[in-house]
């Protein structure tokens, strides 16, 4: 079997807090007092959520800071000199320092870095896309795509290239490698494709399919200094600490909504120093200030949980699930197979794992679970990259989760194996 080094898999720089994930015990009444902050999962005890990749639920913070903003100074941004609207402004300005600070800029005063508010990350780098990839690019230049991640990182891209393609600008496309194992970025064969026009790298931060943990940081050191590099953070922000300073991107684009924030917010946070200033242009209308509010909120709260702890309980929790399924002959989780083991040396799968049942379809098993009161994805979840679409069941873990949710989730996949094992060819 591989070993971690053979696949050149470079782990967190500081792996030891993950180093035992089936160990939950101590932050089982951590956990406890903040899953009782979400009304919706406190109001519903039967029901297992386990759909946090597509939208995370709300801490009750978070509800009552839209509810105080709306009943005590909502107003529009940027318009007007009255208190309300001076207020909203200024929350609004407040927003773009929380992002900062969460995402560790190390230079949050400066006011070089820009925080742009979207409404979600498929916005946000539609608009990094056609707002500064666009005047950055000239004739000849290459970029990297990763085409095995979400679509929403793939389309932006290409809409760049056809847009400049329209004005006699040529620019090529180059697939993002992935070592085939680990389904990590290849940087060696990264290190091959790029060369003096390389222009621009596109990557994702944690896999939205197989949990990965794309080891981001590793990039900088194989495309050189001068490559500016935008991060899809749809999945990391509020489920382990991103630091990007450490990652060393250019952009990290994220919703708000995965984030615990309200639907239909987001944003793209750029860094100063390198390329052209990105300045979404045109007239951006009203700002969503409910949403932006939702969003301080939010980044509050996590900060104030840790971003650490969630990490290590949600990563347990996958963990306890992987193992659970390896038992299973009836399934086959997708992914990097040396991160299932709980006692894996090589434990980077944060809390998503997406797995099928070799005789139930996935949109079947989907209905099953449902009818058990366990809420998870069914279908081809959004990847890019064609043949890569057929249907999955996949399970996203938050801090509300429990170690019960995911047992009772086993239990049921348990007695379906049971039930399908003699009909089934593995
Ligand atoms: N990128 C990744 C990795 C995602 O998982 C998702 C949504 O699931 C998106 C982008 C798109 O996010 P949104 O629909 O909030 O724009």
């Amino acid at each position: 079997m591989p070993t971690s080094s053979t696949l050149g898999t470079d782990l967190h720089a500081d792996p030891g807090h993950l180093s035992d994930p089936s160990d939950l015990g101590d932050l089982r009444d951590w956990q406890s007092a903040l899953r009782a902050q979400f009304p919706i999962v406190t109001g519903h005890p039967g029901l297992a959520y386990l759909d946090s990749a597509a939208t995370a639920q709300k801490p009750q913070a978070v509800l009552d800071a839209v509810q105080t903003y709306l009943t005590t100074s909502n107003a529009n941004a940027g318009r007007g000199t009255y208190t309300w609207a001076n207020e909203t402004t200024a929350l609004v300005e407040r927003a773009r320092d929380r992002v900062k600070r969460f995402l560790r800029d190390p230079d949050p005063v400066s006011g070089r870095s820009t925080v742009h508010f979207t409404s979600g990350t498929t916005e946000g780098l539609r608009t990094v896309a056609r707002d500064w990839l666009v005047s950055w690019l000239r004739d000849g230049d290459e970029i990297i795509v990763p085409f095995a991640d979400h679509q929403a990182n793939a389309q932006p891209w290409l809409e760049a290239q056809r847009l400049l393609s329209k004005r006699g600008i040529r620019i090529v496309i180059r697939d993002m490698p992935y070592e085939a194992e680990s389904h990590d970025y290849d940087q060696t064969a990264l290190a091959a494709l790029v060369n003096e026009r390389t222009r621009f790298v596109a990557a994702t931060h944690v896999h939205h399919v197989y949990g990965a943990n794309m080891n981001v940081h590793r990039i900088r050191r194989t495309v050189g200094p001068d490559v500016p590099i935008c991060l899809d953070a749809a999945q990391s922000i509020g489920h382990l600490p991103v630091d990007v300073g450490a990652l060393d991107v250019d952009f990290v684009v994220f919703s708000g909504h995965k984030a615990m924030a309200l639907p239909g917010s987001g944003a793209v946070w750029a860094r100063g120093a390198r390329g052209p200033e990105f300045r979404p242009g045109g007239w951006n209308g009203s700002p969503n200030t409910t949403g932006v509010v939702s969003l301080t909120a939010a980044l509050d709260w996590l900060e104030e949980a840790g971003t650490e702890r969630i990490e290590r309980w949600t990563v347990g929790l996958g963990a306890r699930l992987t193992e659970g399924l390896r038992h299973l002959p009836s399934y086959e989780v997708l992914g990097c197979p040396l991160s299932l083991a709980a006692d894996s040396g090589v434990q980077r799968r944060q809390g998503i794992v997406t797995f099928r049942h070799r005789g139930i379809s996935s949109n079947d098993l989907g209905f099953i679970l449902s009818s058990h009161d366990v809420m998870v994805r069914a279908d081809g979840h959004c990847q890019a990259r064609s043949g890569e679409e057929e249907s999955s069941v996949r399970v996203s873990l938050h801090v509300y989760n429990t170690v019960e949710e995911v047992d009772r989730l086993l239990d049921v996949l348990d007695g379906l194996d049971r039930q399908t094992r003699g009909a089934v060819t593995c």
